[in-house]
């Protein structure tokens, strides 16, 4: 107890009080009326709240936040019985989701950064090689500040009062235009390695440099790669590749030789060292760039998308190793898909729904090629054909030999029930005389079945 105490009076001594910046160009009319209407029911019940994270940040820069993080010194139960709206989740970190229809306010107690809890049986869980495992020791806004990834990702707005709290240095960082790690960069990317690539995204995101130690330290440690959760690495690939500034964020990715890490069979195929698709450089850039025009037009986006389109290139060199393979071609494109979904090799967790779409998309674009005779309308039909589409016209853009073909079905889905017709039958036609050239005898011996399925008439 004597210790905790001292530990206690310690953190406390030496924890500055906060710059308050009431001239701040922060534009309220950013905020969502339901986070402001949480922080006064907070408040309201006696307890302290305010917005942190991401929407100071951005606000501060003059982007409108997307999501509203709010940091309180309610208990995650005591939050939960101001709001009959919310639920509790979470375990590394225990959280409260309020929500108003489709906006979901989250809901943290404030935590300390000390490594054992003197109040209450929660414990700060560290894992292998100093990783963080769970943290639910509750603290002071003065505690939460310090156990806060970056400079410019700790400041509280108090919006009461009007007032942005400064502990760290943040604001200066923000008009600096740096993305500082608080605490020694080591040390906090071995307690939690996706630091790496937060610090990354924010800076591709902001147009930020990388303060030169916390640069130094993800080029000297991307080691501790090896230890990170894989669905927190899918999450924030997906916050990397869906916010606007994704083709920014890959070459910045590349910056840090982080493909490597996050794709590393990408990565292999884009340089050559294994074979089966040339077009890989080209596909992803394009689909990032895309990504980033549809953001901007506020389209919907897939979270799939993205992975459809980086495995591409791993299920065209997986299809390459089967070439020489006995067997139809169709079980050869299933048998790649899978391997492809199975060992792709990155740290990356991808969801079951996620795969699935992938393996829809794949089977589709073989399914586009060949227009069987009667299904065409199937393939119109499937849920997955736009995505489909979009993706086959992705591939031609990139430089694929589909152009004819991404053309055909262009014409196809603009055209009317006559001309569709036509369009069926006179590829129906032209398949047919192309397979008859195909089977025809040879030396006066007619050949057997094809086992490999011929090529689809030339578009
Ligand atoms: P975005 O705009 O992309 O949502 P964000 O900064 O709000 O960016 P979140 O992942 O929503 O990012 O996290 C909210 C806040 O929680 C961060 O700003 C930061 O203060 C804190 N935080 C999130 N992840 C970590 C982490 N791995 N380590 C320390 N603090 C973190
Ligand atoms: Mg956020």
């Amino acid at each position: 107890m004597i210790k905790c105490l001292r530990a206690w009076f310690k953190s406390k001594d030496n924890t500055p009080e906060p710059k308050r910046f009431s001239d701040h160009e922060i534009n309220p009319g950013l905020y969502s009326k339901n986070a402001v209407k949480v922080i006064k029911d907070l408040s309201s019940a006696g307890f302290k709240a305010y917005l942190v994270g991401g929407a100071v940040r951005d606000a501060l820069v003059g982007i409108s936040p997307k999501d509203f993080d709010v940091a309180t010194d309610a208990h995650p139960e005591q939050v939960k019985k101001i709001f009959r709206n919310s639920i509790l989740i979470g375990r590394r970190f225990k959280l409260v989701h309020v929500r108003f229809g489709r906006e979901i306010i989250e809901v943290a107690t404030f935590r300390s950064g000390d490594q054992g809890s003197c109040f209450g049986k929660e414990k700060r869980l560290f894992g292998k090689k100093g990783l963080l495992l769970r943290d639910n020791i509750y603290g002071a806004i003065d505690d939460d500040v310090w156990r806060r990834d970056f400079t410019i990702n700790s400041l509280y707005y108090d919006a009461i009062n009007n007032q942005v709290l400064d502990y760290t240095g943040g604001m200066d960082d923000l008009k600096a235009k740096r993305v500082k790690v608080i605490g020694d960069p080591v040390a906090r990317y071995k307690e939690d390695p996706v630091r790496m690539i937060r610090a990354i995204r924010y800076a591709a995101k902001l147009d930020f440099k990388i303060e030169k130690k916390t640069d130094s330290a993800i080029r000297a440690h991307k080691d501790l790669f090896e230890n990170v959760s894989p669905d927190r690495v899918f999450v924030e690939i997906i916050k990397t590749f869906y916010g606007g500034f994704a083709l920014k964020a890959f070459d910045k990715l590349a910056e840090y030789d982080f493909i490597n890490l996050l794709f590393p069979k990408v990565y292999k195929i884009m340089t050559g060292k294994l074979k089966g698709y040339n077009y890989t450089d080209m596909l992803i850039s394009r689909a990032l760039y895309n990504t980033d025009i549809r953001y901007k037009s506020k389209k919907p986006l897939s979270t799939a998308f993205i992975f459809v389109v980086f495995l591409w290139p791993v299920l065209q060199h997986n299809l390459y190793k089967l070439s020489k393979a006995d067997g139809a071609f169709i079980n050869k494109v299933k048998q790649a898909i899978k391997e492809t979904l199975k060992n792709h090799d990155g740290p990356i967790s991808i969801p079951k729904g996620i795969a699935e779409t992938c393996e829809h998309v794949w089977l589709l674009q073989f399914k586009l090629m060949y227009r069987e005779d009667g299904k065409i309308q199937d393939v119109l039909d499937n849920p997955k054909f736009r995505m489909a589409y979009d993706f086959l016209v992705l591939r031609a853009q990139a430089g694929e030999e589909v152009y004819n073909l991404a053309s055909w079905w262009n014409d196809f889905i603009a055209a009317d029930d006559e001309k569709k017709s036509n369009m069926i039958l006179s590829y129906t036609e032209r398949a047919k005389s192309m397979r008859a050239k195909h089977d025809k005898p040879r030396n006066g011996h007619r050949r057997g079945k094809q086992k490999n399925r011929p090529e689809a008439a030339k578009n």
